[in-house]
C-alpha cells in the first residue's frame, strides 16, 4: 500500500506559477486552492496531498517531516539555512535576484554599516564573507523605505526588475544570489518513501524542460 505523501506549497506570488506546472507534471488539486480558505487539499492523486502555508514555513514544514515535500524560493532557503534539506530540482520560475541595495549615487561610508532586511541570517554571512562591519536591522516589509527614512545605509532585497529601487531612489549595489524557486524534500522521506517521491521529481522535472523549451521558442 502506498503511504500518504504531503507537498507543502508557498502561498502568494509563487503559486500562481506553481500550479500550471504541477499541472503539467500531472498532480491537479481537487478544488481550486486561491478561492478556498482551507490549508490541505486533496489532489487528482490518491497519495497525494497539498497544504498551502507562508514560504518562509515551507522549510520548517519540510525539515521537521510534517510535509515530505515542498516549494519554495532559494530566497527563504538561504535565510532559512536548508542544508537539512535535499534540494533535488530547480523549478526555474519566480526567477530574481538577492541584491544589496542603496541610495543612488551614494556609496555606503560608515565604518559600520547599517542594514536594513527580512534575509538577517544571509545579511550577516554576506557581510561577514565581505569583511565587512555591519549591524542588521530586522524588517518585515517596506525595505526601501530604510534609507529615505535614515534607518540603514543599505537594505538587502529581492530585485526583479529594480522598478520597486528605481521608484525610492534606490539602485542595486552587490549580487549575493541568483533565485529562483526550488523543489525540497525531507531527507527521511526521500528514503522511505523513495518508489513514489522518485516517478514525481523525474515528473516535475519534465514539465520543467518543456517549459524551458518552450521559453527558448518565443525568445
Ligand atoms: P521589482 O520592482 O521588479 O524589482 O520587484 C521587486 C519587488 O518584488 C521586491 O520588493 C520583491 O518583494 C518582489 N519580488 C520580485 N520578484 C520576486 C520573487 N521571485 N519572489 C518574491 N518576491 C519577488
Amino acid at each position: 500500500m502506498s503511504k500518504q505523501l504531503i507537498l507543502a506549497l508557498s502561498k502568494g506570488r509563487i503559486l500562481d506559477e506553481t500550479l500550471p506546472l504541477l499541472a503539467d507534471a500531472g498532480i491537479t488539486p481537487a478544488e481550486d486552492l486561491r478561492k478556498s480558505r482551507k490549508l490541505l487539499f486533496d489532489t487528482n492523486l490518491a497519495d497525494v496531498k497539498l497544504i498551502v502555508i507562508r514560504a518562509t514555513d515551507v522549510p520548517t514544514y519540510v525539515q521537521l517531516g510534517a510535509a515530505d515535500m515542498g516549494i519554495a524560493g532559494k530566497d527563504v532557503l538561504l535565510e532559512h539555512g536548508a542544508d537539512s534539506l535535499y534540494e533535488p530540482l530547480d523549478l526555474q520560475i519566480a526567477r530574481c535576484r538577492l541584491m544589496t541595495a542603496g541610495a543612488r549615487d551614494e556609496s555606503p561610508g560608515r565604518a559600520r554599516r547599517r542594514v536594513a532586511t527580512k534575509f538577517v541570517n544571509v545579511a550577516r554571512r554576506y557581510y561577514a564573507e565581505q569583511g565587512i562591519q555591519a549591524e542588521v536591522i530586522k524588517l518585515y516589509g517596506a525595505m526601501e523605505l530604510a534609507p529615505i527614512m535614515n534607518l540603514a545605509d543599505e537594505i538587502i532585497d529581492i530585485v526583479d526588475t529594480g522598478n520597486t529601487l528605481r521608484a525610492n531612489g534606490m539602485e542595486p549595489r552587490e549580487l549575493i544570489d541568483h533565485i529562483s524557486t526550488r523543489l525540497v524534500v525531507n531527507k527521511a522521506s526521500m528514503t522511505m518513501k523513495h518508489a513514489q517521491i522518485k516517478p514525481l521529481i523525474e515528473r516535475l522535472e519534465a514539465a520543467v524542460d518543456k517549459r524551458l523549451s518552450a521559453e527558448e521558442a518565443h525568445a
